[in-house]
């Protein structure tokens, strides 16, 4: 299995675009980004802190995952765009490197002058990120009836 860096973190060219992607959406957590076992306590605690949403990727069975909320999202989200609320206008992600999103760490800056071309790679996409929680659906979508606001 090919093997990637804890992050591919380039502040330079990020500092110069001030965050479109965090602008854009919040990437996606993976399970082993918590410290804690995926329990029912756990996830609905995260939820509840303010700091955390479902969203899920589209299928005939919606795969249901977390990512930071938006700025003015909810707890349950599957809306595309927001601004994750971890990002700062000025320093960008508040967010340390060991509590950082998988997929955030995975995104590769590439290039900021006239074009963005910043890719992860494609096991690291929003199907796959959501795949990771496969084994975590029967608590993410009781939580998704639960706690889902209209
Ligand atoms: S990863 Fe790309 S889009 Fe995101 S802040 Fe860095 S340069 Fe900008
Ligand atoms: S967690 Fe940090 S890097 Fe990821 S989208 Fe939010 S502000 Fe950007």
């Amino acid at each position: 299995m090919k093997t990637h860096p804890h992050n591919y973190e380039n502040k330079s060219l990020c500092a110069l675009c001030k965050g479109s992607c965090c602008k854009a959406l919040p990437g996606q957590y993976a399970p082993s980004d918590f410290k804690e076992p995926i329990t029912y306590e756990f996830a609905k605690g995260l939820l509840l802190g303010g700091k955390h949403a479902i969203d899920w990727f589209e299928d005939d069975n919606d795969i249901l995952y977390l990512r930071p909320r938006t700025i003015h999202g909810g707890m349950i989200d599957p809306s595309w765009g927001g601004r994750c609320i971890h990002h700062d206008l000025e320093t960008g992600c508040e967010l340390t490197d060991d509590v950082r999103p998988l997929q955030c760490r995975m995104l590769k800056p590439g290039g900021v002058i006239g074009s963005l071309k910043c890719t992860a790679p494609s096991e690291f996409n929003k199907e796959n990120m959501a795949k990771m929680w496969l084994e975590h659906q029967t608590i993410l979508k009781e939580l998704r009836r639960e706690l889902y606001e209209d």
